[in-house]
């Protein structure tokens, strides 16, 4: 069994859904494809959740209203005969009917209409070109506990069960949602289809685990802030993770994990360009130097100024229970004699937290941060990497670095402000002898 999932673009309009049809018949075995909604729909229904939280419900109206008609414009492009044509408006009507039913109060069950929309509309479309298919509920397997994690075990039984029934190589399922502990419509967060794609490849213990998206796989730097970018032929669970943590949008943050568990290889794909090559994601060595770089935004970072901390011990214990106090988890962590500062990326309780902490010493708070990722070699046995990294950035001021912390990366932290300055430096002063050979070539 393989299970490929299509990202939000690779379903973005009729055209690309064609795509993704022509991809999944190349298959000569079992597969479980996992979807996204049409790309900008999950965007629209939060923004639909968001009025009719604020109790705007004409705006409401409104944007529904065009998130309807703009799925009309699909249909049209996606179906050759009239009598699919009215199925799927039928469909749609429907799932519209319902939406227009929901209070702020169903905010999850809103933004599970993306993925239940876009799944039908597939299958649909694969009964058109009569290729069989059977439409497996994510809600029938996939479910996250008290705590928000997804809960493995169950997964694994009910999804085999579930398989074990199925007949047909072609299984489709949503990505992004689940059920909670109250057994009500939840998800795994923004960007979720990949994880539900590694934690379905992981119950089933696929053969391999595909996301087919908009780029021929991971690039060694943020091709969204930096020029030249290159697509990575292999890169190492661990690396990947960690980049997937750190800001690399092309994979959810915790999807790397099922994966690497269960020693599955994960193949990134680029559905508009499906002969090239991509990158797989396996247990592989570390690279000789630096393999790619990643940044996230919207950290916080606080620095705690105590001379009480000199030679004492249960310091620091002190200070990550108020952080456990107010489940806020610290990314990165530096000390010095006097001082420690850390960061987080949820500010959610950041007041609470500094008043707390604020009986162990001075307090700072430094907004608007971003921490910058080196997945590579950062062994003791390589020499030179370090230096070379902090030798780009000379010109940009760095409040943290993370070093040692595991072989496989360095982290730093810089104003957001900075952030695509350091990449584009970081690019130029690690990468230019692969640029220029790519260049020559
Ligand atoms: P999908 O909708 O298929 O899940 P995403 O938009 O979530 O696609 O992820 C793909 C995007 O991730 C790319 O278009 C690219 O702009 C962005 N991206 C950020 N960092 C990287 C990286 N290191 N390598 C490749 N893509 C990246
Ligand atoms: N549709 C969801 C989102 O936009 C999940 C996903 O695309 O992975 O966040
Ligand atoms: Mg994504």
């Amino acid at each position: 069994m393989l299970v490929l999932k299509f990202g939000g673009t690779s379903v973005g309009n009729a055209q690309n859904i064609k795509k993704v049809a022509q991809i999944i018949q190349t298959y000569r075995e079992p597969i479980l494809v996992v979807l996204s909604a049409v790309s900008g729909t999950t965007n629209t229904l939060t923004e639909f959740h968001n009025l009719l939280a604020k109790r705007k419900e004409d705006e409401a109206k409104t944007l529904i209203d065009s998130l309807e008609l703009s799925y009309h414009a699909l249909l049209d492009g996606l179906y050759a005969s009239e009598y699919y044509q009215l199925k799927a408006l039928t469909f749609i009507r429907k799932s519209f009917e319902k939406l227009r039913g929901f209070t702020a109060n169903n905010e999850h069950e809103i933004l599970a209409q993306g993925e239940l929309i876009s799944t039908n509309l597939f299958q649909l479309y694969l009964t058109e070109l009569q290729i069989d298919s059977t439409l497996l509920s994510a809600l029938d397997f996939m479910s996250i506990d008290a705590q928000g994690e997804p809960e493995t075990k169950k997964i694994k039984t009910k999804l085999s069960k579930s398989i074990a029934d199925i007949s047909q190589d072609i299984i489709i399922t949503q990505g992004f949602i689940c059920l909670n502990q109250e057994n009500k419509i939840d998800n795994l967060k923004r960007g979720g289809s990949d994880y539900s794609a590694s934690l379905i490849g992981a119950a089933l213990k696929a053969k391999e685990i595909q996301i087919w998206t908009d780029i021929d796989g991971m690039h060694n730097n943020d091709p969204r802030y930096v020029e030249n970018t290159f697509s990575i032929d292999e890169i190492s669970f661990d690396e990947a993770a960690e980049l997937a943590y750190f800001g690399a949008k092309i994979l959810h943050p915790q999807s790397v994990i099922p994966a690497k568990e269960n020693n599955i290889p994960v193949l990134l794909k680029n559905t508009f360009d499906p002969e090239s090559k991509g990158t797989i994601i396996k247990n592989c060595g570390a690279s000789n130097g630096i393999r790619a770089i990643a940044a996230k935004d919207g950290i916080v970072a606080m620095k705690i100024k105590s001379y009480r901390m000199l030679l004492a011990y249960g310091f620091l214990k002190k200070i990550f229970e108020v952080f456990e106090k107010y489940q806020t988890p610290i990314d990165m962590i530096t000390t010095s004699e006097v001082a420690v500062s850390l960061t987080i990326d949820t500010p959610t309780h950041i007041d609470k937290i500094v008043k707390e902490l604020q009986t162990f010493g001075k307090i700072e708070v430094d907004n608007d941060m971003s921490i910058v990722c080196l997945a590579g070699d950062f062994s003791q046995k390589s020499r030179g990497i370090s230096a070379s990294v902090l030798n780009c950035l000379k010109e940009i001021p760095i409040r943290m670095i993370s070093y040692g912390g595991s072989d496989f990366n360095m982290s730093l932290l810089i104003d957001t402000k900075n952030k695509a300055e350091a990449l584009n430096l970081l690019n130029k002063g690690l990468f230019q002898e692969i640029l220029t050979l790519q260049e020559t070539v």
